[in-house]
């Protein structure tokens, strides 16, 4: 395991870590197959504490999957890592070297906009390749990785800022256009053959998945967002109604 950076987070200046894991033994992932996966973490309290108590804010920031709705199980791998990194069972050298020839998931937890994009592109510069994603609308990280959505509006918005997007979605949502599904639920085709997600190359859509009362809070999430869009859009037209010039009938 290698360290990538320790110090404040660029998202509210709490104390992280970023560790690089895959090195001394394969990741049994079996969606990205033996990438090299990154984790940014609280490097104070365990992940699962920081979900619990919010203090996950340091490296989530305001991604609307933060707590009940994120596929990752805190308690599991974050936590081992998070543990080891506790007994200092890690090593320190250059980014550069720790990506040589190697294919990389940016952000398997925690936001890669919590840390200075110059470790990322330290440790992609020399890769093989990546897959990352992010819920920051930090524009350095444009081209870099995916932009994380969660509703076809956000999708088009991002694109149209010149990001390609990651979009969540229920099953029966249909693609946007220029998407594409991401081929592992249906082929088996993991990132390190697909690497789709280089945040430069392809929309991505992805359906909802992880334990299902995760699937279900997020279903519930997606029906109160629609609501609140519902709503927005009739107060809108309410106001534009009320605004327009009375005109008398002519007879
Ligand atoms: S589209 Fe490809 S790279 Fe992206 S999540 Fe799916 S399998 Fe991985």
């Amino acid at each position: 395991m290698k360290l990538l950076y320790e110090g404040p987070s660029l998202l509210d200046g709490a104390p992280i870590v970023a560790l690089l894991t895959g090195d001394d033994k394969p990741s049994e992932n079996k969606k990205t197959g033996p990438m090299l996966q990154t984790y940014i973490m609280r490097a104070d309290i365990p992940p699962y504490v920081a979900v619990k108590t919010k203090q996950d804010v340091s490296i989530c920031g305001d991604c609307p999957m933060r707590g009940d709705k994120c596929y990752v199980e805190t308690w599991q791998d974050p936590n081992n890592i998070w543990k080891r990194y506790k007994r200092g069972n890690y090593e320190t050298g250059n980014a550069k070297l720790f990506g040589l020839n190697r294919a990389i998931r940016v952000g398997s937890y925690g936001d890669p906009g919590a840390i200075p994009v110059q470790i990322w592109e330290a440790l992609l510069c020399k890769a093989s390749g990546h897959t990352g994603y992010t819920h920051q609308s930090n524009d350095e990280l444009a081209g870099m990785v995916q932009r994380s959505v969660e509703s076809a509006r956000e999708a088009i918005e991002y694109q149209a800022q010149g990001w390609r997007t990651f979009r969540i979605k229920l099953p029966e949502e249909p693609l946007l256009e220029n998407e594409v599904m991401c081929p592992f639920e249906k082929t088996g085709l993991q990132c390190i053959q697909c690497q789709m997600c280089d945040g430069k190359s392809h929309n991505v859509a992805v359906n909802v998945h992880g334990a299902q009362h995760k699937v279900n809070n997020y279903a519930q999430y997606k029906q109160n967002m629609e609501l609140q869009q519902f709503e927005s859009l009739r107060d809108l037209s309410i106001r534009v109604e009320t605004a327009l010039p009375r005109q008398a009938q002519a007879a």
